[in-house]
């Protein structure tokens, strides 16, 4: 083990001037902070030369792994041809211009057009704003609610952390008035006792037709879904959810947008979520795999109606007041076009189908576990639930931090998964190879393994 406790240490100095957000302090003081410097593939490697196989791709994004060639050349190439501009006063790099193209042709759009931000969050909150600005200029100002679900996660600035359906937020006061979260669609954990999947199902579209007629379809500016929730612990929508509520939202004119901000390019096995569970959206929110993780860039990719109705009305008042200094940035933009073609012609969409199965196969044969509840996922994105009791599905004891320590064993044997709740989530890169997957359940297996028998 190495002395964390010099001050010199890596450890030492990542905990001593970097503020940590979505870190629990009293386990980086137990067992310390791990400070990577590279990677090889789907690994990465730390400051003592530990390898880790990250199966949830950094933060979902990286899903060519992390030293793709094609994708460090992209950027190589474009640093050097031009390194950085401003989509603001009608210029643009040709990057954007060509990225736009792009995303439009592969959306399941026939027309549309594309805003640039830096973060899914930041794409998130501008389409809500560009929803405000819409229906006020449409001569609805007060068309300004938004419904999300429970367990939702659209991000992190003040208007998507209000979507977000997680209790984190109160810590901020959050969420905003005026943002309103629906049941989550998890049958497993939110179907009552004797409720099928299909009463359930039909209990959340009556949940939403009151809702609407208790606040007033006039009142609401959109609605906000991520086909199959990711932070929110994977969470594939029940059986025909998405048949029931959209065409409620529809006949009430409320726009519908797919945040696919994990979904989008390939997890789920198709190019989009909503492809997935078969409906087309308004709008759809792209971040995360659109630069395979190598930029920081999100994407807001308009449908036909919004881009018609959202450009007559920024014409009536000559602009459209937002932007970012870096939105449609030439590199961002450079690395989203390889990884675009990296994704959807080279192979690595084709290799989630190919791994679909045999991942489902593997999650599977771990749930028969008596201490997992549940496995549950889309493609590749899968969780697998912790439960003290299978029957009743009696969570274990919050103090006994059962996914923590399950993730935290995983580490130990380099392995990097996700607790998130009580489940641990596996979201390996695109490019993972039949090995690795068999390496990844082989030390999550062991894992599993050792957790239960020192707490159950
Ligand atoms: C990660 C995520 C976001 C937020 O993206 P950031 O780039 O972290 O701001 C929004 N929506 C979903 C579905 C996400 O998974």
């Amino acid at each position: 083990m190495p002395d964390t406790t010099l001050p010199n240490s890596w450890d030492a100095r990542a905990k001593a001037a970097s503020f940590f957000g979505f870190t629990d302090l009293p386990s980086i003081e137990e067992r310390g902070t791990i400070v990577v410097t590279h990677g090889d593939g789907p690994y990465v490697v730390d400051t003592d030369g530990n390898r880790y196989l990250d199966a949830n791709s950094g933060l979902w994004n990286m899903v060519a792994g992390f030293d793709h060639p094609a994708l460090t050349k992209a950027a190589q190439d474009q640093y050097a041809r031009f390194p950085g501009y401003h989509a603001f006063f009608g210029r643009i790099s040709d990057q954007a211009v060509m990225l736009s193209e792009t995303l439009v042709q592969v959306s399941p759009f026939e027309t549309g057009q594309v805003f640039y931000t830096n973060s899914g969050s930041e794409a998130n909150d501008t389409m809500v704003k560009m929803l405000w600005f819409l229906h006020a200029a449409e001569g609805h100002p007060e068309k300004r609610k938004i419904l999300t679900r429970g367990n939702a996660y659209h991000g992190v600035t003040a208007v998507s952390a209000s979507m977000t359906g997680k209790p984190y937020n109160s810590v901020f006061g959050l969420p905003l008035p005026g943002f309103l979260h629906l049941t989550c669609p998890h049958y497993w954990r939110e179907g009552r006792a004797g409720e099928c999947e299909a009463d359930f199902v039909a209990r959340l579209a009556a949940e939403l037709e009151k809702v609407i007629a208790r606040e007033g379809a006039d009142t609401i500016a959109g609605f906000f879904a991520e086909p199959v929730m990711g932070a929110g612990g994977v969470i594939p929508p029940a059986e025909g959810y998405f048949d029931a509520i959209l065409p409620i939202l529809r006949a009430h004119g409320i726009p519908v947008i797919s945040d696919e901000v994990i979904c989008g390019f390939g997890r789920t096995g198709a190019v989009w979520g909503c492809e997935s569970y078969g409906f087309t959206p308004d709008a759809i929110i792209s971040s995360k795999a659109l630069t395979a993780g190598y930029f920081p860039m999100g994407a807001v990719i308009l449908g036909p109606e919004l881009t018609d109705r959202l450009g007559r009305a920024t014409r009536a008042i000559e602009e459209f007041p937002h932007g970012f200094t870096a939105s449609g940035h030439p590199v961002g933009s450079a690395i989203a076009l390889a990884a675009i073609d990296l994704i959807l012609n080279g192979g690595l969409i084709d290799n989630v189908r190919r791994l679909t199965q045999a991942f489902e196969a593997g999650l599977a044969r771990l749930a028969d576990h008596p201490h997992i509840g549940e496995w549950r996922g889309r493609g590749l994105m899968g969780a697998l639930e912790a439960v003290r009791d299978k029957a009743t599905k009696t969570p274990f004891e919050g103090h006994l931090s059962v996914s923590e320590r399950i993730a935290n064993t995983c580490t130990d044997h380099g392995l990097i998964c996700r607790p998130l709740g009580q489940s641990i989530v596996l979201c390996p890169p695109f490019i993972l190879t039949d090995d690795q997957m068999g390496e990844m359940f082989t030390k999550l297996e062991a894992a599993l393994a050792q957790v239960f028998d020192e707490i159950a």
